[in-house]
């Protein structure tokens, strides 16, 4: 009969900063290593040593490829963690491209706040040598355990991980759901069922909350769309790299393709969300049926002749002289840094123009600020009058909401002994294991950090 253990490192009463430690008698298995974001004390906090010796630590498996799941194994393996790192080989590819773009803003982060680096290029390199990799749906056994990824449906690459291993005497279920994808989604397959756990670690970011009807989303992209184009004014949309951009432009893609809009130039101006746009145009395998049949129907979904891709920023700084109706996409997300600044500070005060917001804006950011209709707005210290239409679309989350985390519980609900509600604010996570307790019947609890809990 073994012992395990799970301590809760992080990742608990916070959206980002996962990081659970599974212990196996005396094998140590880290699920996940994010970096801590979106707080005034994340530098410090990221900066802090881990709660465990990172020397100790035997394997560590990773379910997707965002900053707040990856964001830390750079630094784990410059504190001395030398064991194998293991995810499906999407969130392998995605995560060498991540951490290349992260160094280059933290330099430039680090350097504004006087702060020690996180972590170097070395570290990133020795990360990437111990890095291996676990294709879905393939049983690996490790002394005591044994590990199997199915989709988790949130991004390219992302992965339930379903631990197996002994717990009192018997073979158990404990499955890390990473974060659960919004089913269905434009491009990836459904989240996959799982019916047999005995443990499930969750994310609950949407805990308290459903999601805006998903039929719309596709309707209300289309309209501003046209309409912007219809005023001969330039849609700026600030987009995650990783997925929403991709999103985005498979809905160009379909759009112009079909002649719903007219064929103006799309400037996909960021040189991360190029180089995942690559891994996405690779791996067709994974998304849905429908994205599939497009594929073999001959369509490159995600480009179209209208497209440009900056890769330089000389390039980038052109786009504000081009006249006439174009669409920019570009990083960063909630406006914070990145080339997006640039050109919210040249379109904003058009009236003609829109800036679309496709998904959360943290409390503080730029784009929240515009959701909240400040009229003018500092950008690289200048003040900035807001004429453009600002228009928010929050249907392209990459989460499921309330409702579908409920149903995403239900199904284990015969063998479930303990649901464990993490990866979000506190109040979400507490306000999900309340309806997962009342609805579902399940004994949920919302760990706090730090808590060490023995399976038996
Ligand atoms: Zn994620």
């Amino acid at each position: 009969m073994s012992k395990v253990l799970i301590t809760f490192a992080g990742g608990v009463g916070s959206v980002t900063g996962a990081n659970f430690l599974l212990q196996v008698d005396d094998t140590k298995i880290l699920i996940d290593c994010g970096l801590i974001q979106g707080s005034r004390e994340a530098d410090l906090k990221n900066r802090e040593p881990f709660p465990y010796e990172p020397r100790d630590i035997d394997y560590l498996f990773v379910t997707h490829s965002h900053m707040d799941h990856i964001g830390r194994i750079p630094k784990l393996v410059r504190e001395g963690f030398r064991g194998e790192i293991y995810s499906t080989p999407v969130t392998k590819e995605i995560a060498t491209f991540m951490f290349a773009d992260a160094l280059s803003v933290m330099r430039i982060h680090e350097k504004e706040r006087d702060l020690a680096p996180l972590y170097e290029q070395q570290d990133v390199d020795q990360a990437l040598s111990q890095w291996k990799e676990i294709p879905y749906h393939e049983s690996k056994t490790f002394g005591g355990f044994s590990v199997f990824a199915r989709d988790a449906g949130h991004i390219l690459g992302s992965a339930m991980l379903e631990f197996t291993l002994d717990i009192g005497g018997a073979q158990k279920k404990l499955v890390f759901t990473g974060d659960l994808g919004n089913s269905p989604s434009l491009l990836l397959r459904d989240t996959e069922k799982i019916t047999d756990a005995d443990y499930l670690v969750m994310e609950s970011v949407y805990g308290d909350r459903n999601h805006e009807n998903k039929d719309e989303r596709e309707e209300k992209f289309a309209q501003i769309v046209k309409e912007t184009i219809a005023r001969n004014g330039t849609l700026v949309i600030p987009a995650f790299s990783l997925e929403r951009t991709q999103m985005i432009l498979y809905l160009l893609n379909n759009l112009m393709e079909d002649g719903h809009v007219p064929e103006v130039p799309v400037y996909l101006d960021s040189p991360l969300a190029i180089k995942i746009t690559e891994v996405y145009g690779r791996v067709s395998k994974h998304f849905n049926d429908e994205v599939k049949k497009e594929i073999l129907g001959g369509d490159d979904i995600f480009d179209f002749p209208t497209l440009k891709r900056t890769m330089k920023r000389e390039e980038s700084e052109k786009i504000a002289h081009i006249p006439g109706a174009k669409i920019v996409i570009a990083g960063s997300g909630m406006s914070e840094g990145g080339r997006v600044a640039y050109h919210e500070a040249d379109f904003l005060p058009d009236p003609n123009n829109t800036l679309l917001l496709v998904g959360y804006q943290g409390v503080g950011t730029l784009g929240r600020k515009l959701i909240e209709g400040l009229k003018s707005v500092k950008i690289h210290k200048k003040e900035i009058k807001v004429r453009a239409r600002i228009e928010e679309i929050l249907g392209f989350s990459s989460h499921k909401d309330m409702d579908h985390l409920i149903e995403f519980v239900e199904h284990t609900k015969g063998t479930v002994k303990k649901v464990f509600v993490c990866m979000g604010e506190t109040k979400s996570s507490t306000f999900l294991a309340q309806r997962l307790r009342d609805y579902v019947g399940v004994n949920a609890v919302v760990p706090e950090e730090g808590d060490v809990i023995e399976f038996n």
